[in-house]
């Protein structure tokens, strides 16, 4: 059985893919999977070079993921081909990691399933981390130096808290505390196993 992780920016995603792994579910990141390809010695740079020219590469010999970012942003047709390159690798590594689990449901987190009607149907279960917004940017804010402003920018350009609350089998309220979140994420995986054998 496969459940998609998903939830905005700064939602809880990371923590609450951390507690199902401690209960021993096999976590597939697929962002996790684009930082490799896209790092140096990655399986896309090749690709990626091809494509936007050696100015996209860091010293390293990774993607300027800086760079790039700008590139795309301000060319759709620049973020499709990257996309074209990029998207159908994440799908291959994703899919080898899932038919390599050995557990009786995998979790893969999807920053962006809401948004990408593909994830949306492979998968068999959609888990929404859910939380009040001002929260979200609180929790970013935290954590990373973006100026508010940017922080605004990226959770415009997501999937709405409704839009993805819309898309849930389950949601996990992550607008507590830590021990309320490791409650929920416990019973989620009884839910799961039970779910699973009853195939
Ligand atoms: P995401 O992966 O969705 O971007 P994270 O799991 O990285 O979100 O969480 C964002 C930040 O908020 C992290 O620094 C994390 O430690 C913190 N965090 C997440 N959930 C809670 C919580 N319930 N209470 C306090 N801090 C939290």
């Amino acid at each position: 059985m496969l459940v998609g992780l998903t939830g905005g920016i700064g939602s809880g995603k990371s923590t609450v893919a951390e507690l199902f792994a401690r209960h021993g579910v096999p976590i597939v990141d697929t962002d996790a999977i684009a930082h490799a390809l896209t790092g140096p010695g990655g399986a896309a740079m090749p690709a990626i070079l091809a494509a936007f020219g050696a100015g996209v590469a860091a010293a390293d010999g990774g993607l300027d993921r800086a760079g790039m970012r700008s590139i795309a942003f301000e060319d759709p047709q620049a973020r499709r081909r990257l996309e074209s390159i990029l998207h159908p690798m994440i799908g291959a590594e994703t899919e080898r990691q899932i038919a390599a689990a050995r557990s009786p449901y995998v979790i893969v987190a999807i920053p962006l399933l809401v948004e990408s009607g593909r994830w949306a149907e492979r998968v068999d279960r959609v888990l929404v981390v859910d939380c009040p917004v001002e929260e979200q940017k609180r929790r970013v804010a935290a954590r990373s130096r973006l100026a508010p402003e940017q922080i605004d920018a990226i959770i415009a350009a997501q999937a709405s808290r409704e839009a993805r609350l819309e898309a849930a089998d389950d949601v996990i309220d992550n607008g507590g505390d830590l021990a309320q979140l490791q409650a929920q994420v416990e019973a989620l995986h009884r839910r799961y196993l039970a779910l699973a054998a009853a195939g």
